[in-house]
């Protein structure tokens, strides 16, 4: 989508990169802008007034969200962004408070999503409470700093994504350490917290740092943003957890004096997710199955690829159920749409958008294309490609039709030269020998960069940085080459990476994991799925040998677990009086401490310990935290 044979020169770089399959980019860029005039007034439209102050602090007075973190706009910024990325951040920096209609309004632009205020007959009913304490806090106070100062009745969250729950005890009100209104959220909304948030959470973590930029600064010269909202906030990350989850599509829940019509879409853009319509309003809110970009089936960071023709049919479904009584749509993410045909025509070109994605890449795979093949000569028809909020923002079209390769054949295109490739280290080593050494190397590719053939500069040069990190030229060079790929991209996601990677090549690893911290999320996990991360930490060389069975009571929770470990596997089971080499009782806390810290038994907080000391000291031993900040410019394994 971004480099394709249309990148010559840094000129032409910034503007038309959009995949065209031979097709006229200058003609389908001038169509795209001619629908920036229309997205412009529908994210501005309704506007009642931004926060006083531009700057959201939290208890300790440090900024965890700038309403003008992208900075101004102006000519300047515009040299070192591609030019409908500049427009799309632009539009994603207006803040403030918004009307969509009677009764329903947004808060947009105070954190990556977007809190829908809905006026019930005597409070609030908050959709999305944003993704951190202090935004929603800030959020509602600027809801009843126009609107009057009520109550929030009822809460729901669309989707088990932290942006979207992230904030709820600021916004949710609590009685007895409960929540006091309904927590509304989709059945199965638990788990998915769980599945998507801990047990890849170091790699995603790591490698989420690339996606969303975190440590190249925002702004023209920085992050320009994630393509679907300007960023995370960086607050306390909390969940109060659901009251009542809806489990089918149809259902009706009457909170307020208003009627909320929901449905199901599971599997989607989040494992458990939900639609909802305001009948009274007729206002339907589409979460984050839409949105004024392209979303990803795989977003870079790292996730299970996600089901294209699942959500596609959704939407299709959504559009049955539900447009022809909507008079706006809105999202979780961007900004409405006005009127029943636009929100009719929005939702059927989202929907299309993942079709034709989906069947398309089925019909190449079925002829034999290969993935990158597929990603090279992929291009939407006319009516998708020149419609802005199908435009590869945030996902990215070369990205997704690779993953839905990925998705129904695997990561292997067929090819016996790619059934055992060689490790990145030692291809590299033998790509620098057969071209004849780095400062040949450095030569073609300062060649080829100059021609503005920026991907085979970067690849050339990623063989010479991966199997010699020592060498600095090459450092700066291929720093030089992705810088200007990050300046080219329409794609927010891949000109964070780039330019994150280009960071790392000048300076070293930047940022930090930005999962690493997030203790909050443990506590509403049992011990059997503490366990079963603990299983993946396992080191193979420090459990060699080992046979031991153990009984775990965990002293606040009352959870009593038979927990075994053979061949360097760990399993965990209801304890049901079998015998074992020794018995230990800790409180939950202690647990996770294990978890976050990797402890050994001798730092942990015990109630009581019986039986083999040895093998339980052995036991907690053989857990190795894995490394927040992995190498990803360069390769762990250097053998
Ligand atoms: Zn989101």
């Amino acid at each position: 989508m971004y480099f394709g044979t249309a990148l010559v020169s840094m000129a032409g770089a910034l503007h038309a990169q959009v995949a065209t399959g031979g097709r006229d980019a200058a003609a389908i860029t001038a169509r795209l802008q001619a629908s920036e005039k229309q997205e412009d007034d529908f994210s501005s439209r309704g506007f009642l007034g931004a926060p006083k102050d531009t700057k959201i602090l939290d208890s300790s007075g440090r900024v965890v969200w700038d309403t003008q973190l992208l900075g101004t706009f102006d000519d300047e910024s515009r040299k070192t962004v591609n030019t409908q990325l500049w427009y799309q951040a632009r539009l994603l920096s207006k803040s403030g408070i918004f009307r969509v209609t009677d009764g329903v309004y947004q808060v947009r632009g105070l954190d990556a999503a977007n809190m829908t205020v809905i006026e019930g007959k005597s409070g609030y009913i908050l959709i999305d409470p944003l993704g951190a304490k202090e935004t929603a806090a800030a959020a509602l106070k600027l809801v009843r700093g126009y609107l009057g100062d009520k109550p929030v009745v009822a809460v729901i969250y669309t989707h088990p994504h932290p942006d979207h729950y992230g904030g709820s005890a600021g916004v949710v009100p609590m009685a007895d350490g409960h929540p006091a209104v309904p927590v509304i959220a989709p059945t199965g909304f638990n788990q998915a917290v769980l599945d998507e948030q801990v047990l890849l959470g170091n790699a995603i973590g790591r490698r989420g740092q690339f996606q969303f930029g975190k440590g190249i600064g925002m702004g023209p010269k920085g992050s320009m943003g994630a393509g679907i909202a300007v960023s995370i906030a960086q607050g306390q990350l909390t969940l109060v957890p659901p009251t009542v989850l809806v489990d089918h599509t149809g259902e009706k829940i009457t909170v307020d004096g208003i009627e909320l019509e929901f449905q199901l879409t599971p599997g989607t853009e989040a494992p458990a997710e939900m639609n909802i319509y305001i009948a009274g309003s007729k206002v339907l809110c589409l979460a984050e199955n839409a949105a004024p970009t392209m979303h990803n089936l795989l977003p870079p960071r790292g996730a299970e690829v996600r089901d294209a023709r699942a959500w596609s049919q959704y939407l299709d479904e959504a559009e049955k159920l539900f447009a022809s009584r909507s008079d706006y749509v809105v999202l979780s993410h961007g900004w409405p749409r006005f009127g029943r045909e636009p929100a009719r025509q929005f939702i059927e070109d989202q929907s299309d958008l993942y079709r034709f994605m989906h069947d398309q890449t089925v019909r190449m795979i079925n002829n034999g294309l290969k993935p990158d093949e597929i990603a090279e000569t992929f291009a939407l028809p006319d009516g998708l490609a020149d419609k802005w909020y199908d435009a590869s923002f945030y996902g990215s079209l070369k990205f997704n039709v690779r993953a839905i390769y990925q998705r129904y054949i695997g990561f292997y295109d067929g090819d016996p030269a790619h059934l055992d490739p060689l490790p990145p280290v030692v291809a590299g080593r033998k790509f620098v020998a057969a071209v004849g050494g780095a400062q040949r190397v450095i030569d073609q590719a300062t060649l080829a960069a100059g021609q503005g053939d920026l991907r085979w500069a970067a690849e050339m040069l990623d063989h010479l940085v991966v199997s010699d990190p020592a060498n600095q030229p090459a450092r700066t060079l291929l720093a030089d080459v992705y810088t200007r790929m990050g300046y080219g991209s329409q794609n927010a996601v891949w000109r964070n990476i780039y330019l994150t990677g280009a960071a790392e090549l000048r300076k070293g690893a930047v940022g930090s994991n930005i999962l690493a911290g997030n203790s909050n999320l443990f506590a509403n996990i049992s011990a059997t799925r503490i366990f079963d991360i603990l299983s993946t930490r396992v080191d193979p060389d420090k459990a060699a040998g080992l046979n031991l069975s153990v009984r775990v009571q965990l002293s606040d929770t009352g959870e009593d677990l038979l927990v075994s470990l053979r061949n360097s596997v760990l399993r965990s089971e209801k304890f049901d009086g079998q015998a074992t080499d020794a018995s230990l009782s800790m409180p939950k806390q202690s647990l996770v401490d294990i978890v976050r810290y990797s402890q050994g038994l001798s730092s942990v907080k015990s109630d009581r310990v019986s039986g083999d000391q040895t093998g339980l000291a052995k036991l907690f031993s053989v857990f190795k935290r894995p490394d927040p900040s992995f190498p990803v410019v360069t390769s762990v394994l250097n053998p």
